[in-house]
């Protein structure tokens, strides 16, 4: 057989000859590349590390020529040209050193795997996949057999039937045993394997001589095993020691406790080594490196190798070789859900190619394009559900309200101020909506201390004026408290305006006995126009004679069901639901797909930034100070104890002392006050409204008034423990002073903080913006908080990374094109990607 080298050389002369335009072969020649590379690799006879390492110097420049210009080409193939020289003159060399002819295998090539006698199947590796006879000679990248699944023939029949949903315990190899640790990783089905990703990568395709190894440099050598040995350890352990020679030099190799290979690596075999190059009395050695046979295709060593999620009882070469065998044979049979125009449109590969690429990458590029691509497929998937969340909700009838806009002018005018820009186009997003017969669905985003409540007052306004009713639903007592108190100021000031004014309700779980029964009354009558409450709104016993717009106020604190429990209180409610957590935009858009989006960018006026500093703790004594000398002023202050870690209990208890060490040690003459969450709603509301009066005067507080909670004359805020917490909470905190004309402070101590608490702090410091800080908040510590906030009904996502907004927008984009095309997923070429999408959707799927 003429040498791979020779050829190459016929089909460069051809490309010389036709001016380096690289049309000489079909598909050019960075996939003839490919294609050579794999043939050189199973042709050569000889493991020759010199002629290996030219190989892959070809290759490589192989590869870099269809990108290169002409003038980079001409220079590509002089070197080629060279190197294939050097390989010519190598392979006499080896013939002429070995006598034996070319027919009969010379004594130093390695024996062709034998056909996997059960006796010898590798201790910690699955055996080998079904098709029989086995290949005799499986060699790099040929494609296996394509015959049968890898499973035991009798199963063969059976998976192929459940296809990609079969368990993984058919697989050969596998078992119950593996299978239930498989599981503990979320591996049921051989879907799931597939998408089980590799953690990393380790780059062993750098291949060396032994005599020019490094100390430190991760290489692979192929080299013939001289002699092997064990030998016990002072403390039991057995140590396996290998020389290996390729004929530049030579290396030891240790495997600690692994005794079984003594009976897999033999005198004169060849093998491959991957790792570190360690140093032993100043000689490089290999400690554990991973190895195999030189005559198989190679898995761990040689490549870039992938790194696997692992759980007790699999190992990396075991998992390796289970998703070798799965790949190599699902790989192609999946089918691709993503249709080929929005393949082509973004540049992604096809499914299978992605596949295969990120299991066992040929190269770091096709390896990023093809997590991109899997990573793709989830915010997609995601995309595609939420719009068909919102297509859904908007497919049913909703109110059309009609109401006196006149009477909603004067309402508007006679507020205590004027409304910001933002609150005005909010407002009017909402009320269009209300108007129009399409149920709304929109979320309020805005600012802490934005104004939000007031847009949500007139939206429920305008509902009363049109007669029908409404319901606001906040999370804590204290907010639905407080929001009732704002509320029944407003309806004051309409009443002095002469203008209609609603009945407005608070119904908490403190409200009970004849009180509650006859809000329950009016709610079913009518009469009460307005109902304020927490979870006490959507118990079973409440109804309304008419409800047709429910506000849901910082709403992270509310599950998906609360929500459509309070919407099933109405016929299609128009639905607002409020956050004070600033999302970035196409975060949101990823999040709240489902959602139209109103913003409250913009602060009402005459508002100063809260002046931020980080205190070291031989400050505190300055911090205590300055809060005297706002409240001689007039002002308030809050002073937030540590987070405590364990109970309500602890927490409480740490706060008890903390107000009362304060209140003797501190602010003898002040009055201070103290709220935790072990308290009674009564006292919670007793010790808030007495703040909101002034009477108290310093707020000692555990976390709870982390939300929401509005007193505009408090004027500092002191954090203690600020390490503690993430910066939305930090700035959540904040929100808390800076609502009013007052310049406001925030003091933030901590005793000994993290690195990342430090980078926290910083930035709490000099951030103000919250939509920044919530952008730096996504850089620091990825999406997972963001998610959270959606709670339940919100798909798992393993590969994507909500922090690459580009690929989200492309998501989005693209589901937004597609809904044009086949909003249903009717279409048979949809069929696939219908089905991945409710795979991806399973489970709580946001109610409609
Ligand atoms: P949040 O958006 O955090 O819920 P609030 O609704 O509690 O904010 O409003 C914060 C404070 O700002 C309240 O005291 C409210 O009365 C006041 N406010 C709201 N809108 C305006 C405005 N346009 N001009 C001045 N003050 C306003
Ligand atoms: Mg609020």
């Amino acid at each position: 057989m003429a040498s791979p080298f020779t050829q190459l050389q016929k089909i460069l002369k051809h490309e010389i000859q036709d001016g380096y335009r690289n049309r000489i072969v079909i598909g050019g020649i960075g996939r003839f590349a490919d294609h050579w590379y794999r043939q050189a690799r199973a042709a050569l006879k000889e493991h020759d590390p010199e002629i290996l390492l030219i190989l892959e110097a070809i290759y490589a420049d192989l590869r870099r020529y269809e990108a290169a210009d002409i003038e980079e080409r001409r220079r590509l193939i002089e070197g080629i040209e060279t190197r294939i020289q050097e390989a010519l003159q190598r392979e006499r060399e080896l013939r002429a050193s070995r006598p034996a002819p070319a027919v009969t295998p010379p004594p130093s090539e390695p024996a062709p795997a034998p056909p996997t006698p059960p006796v010898e199947k590798p201790r910690e590796e699955p055996s080998m996949p079904a098709p029989s006879p086995r290949p005799e000679r499986t060699v790099p990248g040929r494609a296996r057999s394509r015959g049968a699944p890898p499973v035991p023939p009798k199963l063969a029949a059976k998976v192929e039937a459940l296809g990609l949903d079969a368990p993984v315990h058919l697989i050969h190899g596998v078992g119950r045993e593996r299978a239930q640790r498989l599981a503990r990783l979320g591996v049921q089905t051989i879907r799931d394997l597939l998408v089980l990703l590799p953690r990393r990568y380790v780059d062993f395709r750098a291949l060396k001589p032994i005599h020019r190894l490094r100390i430190g440099e991760e290489v692979t050598v192929i080299g013939e095993v001289m002699d092997i040995g064990s030998k016990q350890t002072g403390n039991g352990l057995t140590v396996i020691k290998a020389l290996l020679t390729d004929g530049s030099g030579v290396i030891e190799c240790t495997w600690f406790n692994q005794p079984y290979l003594l009976d897999r690596i033999k005198p004169g075999q060849f093998i491959v080594v991957s790792g570190r190059v360690d140093e032993f009395l100043g000689r490089p050695v290999f400690r554990s490196p991973e190895w195999e046979p030189a005559d198989r295709e190679l898995l761990h060593t040689a490549r870039i190798v992938p790194i696997y999620p692992l759980t007790e009882g699999l190992t990396q070469r075991l998992m390796r070789s289970i998703l070798k065998r799965v790949v190599d044979y699902w790989a192609d049979r999946v089918e691709d859900p993503i249709p080929a125009w929005i393949r082509e449109a973004y540049g992604f590969p096809d499914l299978p190619t992605a596949l295969k690429q990120v299991h066992f990458p040929e190269d770091w590029e096709p390896l990023e394009k093809a997590r991109r691509r899997l990573a793709f497929d989830e915010v997609f998937y995601l995309q595609i559900g939420l719009l068909e969340v919102r297509r859904r909700w908007r497919s049913v009838p909703g109110r059309a309200l009609a109401f006196d806009e006149t009477a909603l002018q004067r309402a508007i005018e006679a507020l205590p101020f004027s409304l910001t820009g933002a609150q005005y186009r909010a407002l009017d997003q909402i009320l269009t909506d209300i108007r129009s017969g399409v149920p709304m669905n929109r979320l309020l985003q805005g600012e802490v201390g934005s104004g939000k409540t007031v847009v949500a007052a007139l939206a429920a306004y305008a509902v009363f004026l049109a007669g029908a009713q409404s319901a606001i639903m906040a999370p804590t007592e204290i907010l639905a408290e407080q929001h009732y108190r704002t509320l029944i100021a407003l309806a004051e000031r309409w009443a002095g305006a002469g203008l209609p004014t609603p009945t407005i309700r608070l119904l908490t779980s403190g409200v009970s006995g004849a009180e509650r029964a006859q809000i329950y009354g009016e709610l079913a009558e009518g009469t009460c126009h307005l109902v304020v409450g927490t979870h006490a709104l959507i118990q079973e016993e409440v109804a309304f004679q008419d409800l047709a717009f429910v506000v849901i106020d910082e709403q992270q604190r509310f599950g998906v069901l609360q929500r459509a429990a309070l919407r099933g209180k109405g016929y299609n409610p128009h639905v607002l639901v409020m956050t004070a957590t600033p999302i970035p935009r196409t975060l949101a858009l990823t999040l709240y797909g489902d959602l139209d989006l109103s913003v409250l960018d913009e602060m009402p006026p005459g508002r100063r930034p809260v002046l931020t500093r980080w205190l070291m703790p031989e400050e505190r004594e300055r911090a205590y100070t300055f809060i005297r000398r706002q409240v001689e002023q007039g002002r308030q202050a809050y002073i937030i104890c540590p987070l405590v870690e364990g109970s309500d209990k602890i927490e409480a208890k740490a706060a008890v002392e903390e107000y009362e060490r304060l209140q003797r040690e501190v602010f003898p003459d002040l009055r201070l006050g103290l709220i935790h969450g072990r308290m009674k709603s009564e006292e919670k509301e007793a010790i808030m409204s007495a703040f909101a009066r002034g009477e108290i005067q310093i707020l000692v507080a555990t976390p709870v008034v982390e939300v929401g909670v509005d007193v505009p004359n408090a004027t500092v805020i002191l954090i203690e423990g600020a390490d503690r917490f993430g910066l939305a909470q930090l700035h959540q905190f904040r929100g808390r002073v800076g609502r009013s004309s007052y310049q406001s402070y925030c003091l933030l101590l901590a005793e000994s903080p993290s690195e990342s608490a430090i980078e926290r702090l910083r930035a709490i410091e000099t951030i103000y913006d919250g939509f920044q800080l919530a952008q730096k908040d996504l850089e620091m510590r990825g999406p997972g908080d963001f998610l959270g906030t959606r709670q339940s009904g919100f798909p798992e996502m393993r590969l994507a990374d909500l922090t690459d907004l580009r690929l989200l927008e492309i998501a989005r984009e693209a589901a937004e094109r597609l809904a044009e095309r086949d909003p249903d997923l009717q279409a048979p070429e949809h069929r696939h990607l219908a089905e991945a999408v409710s795979r991806f959707w399973q489970g709580p799927v946001e109610p409609s």
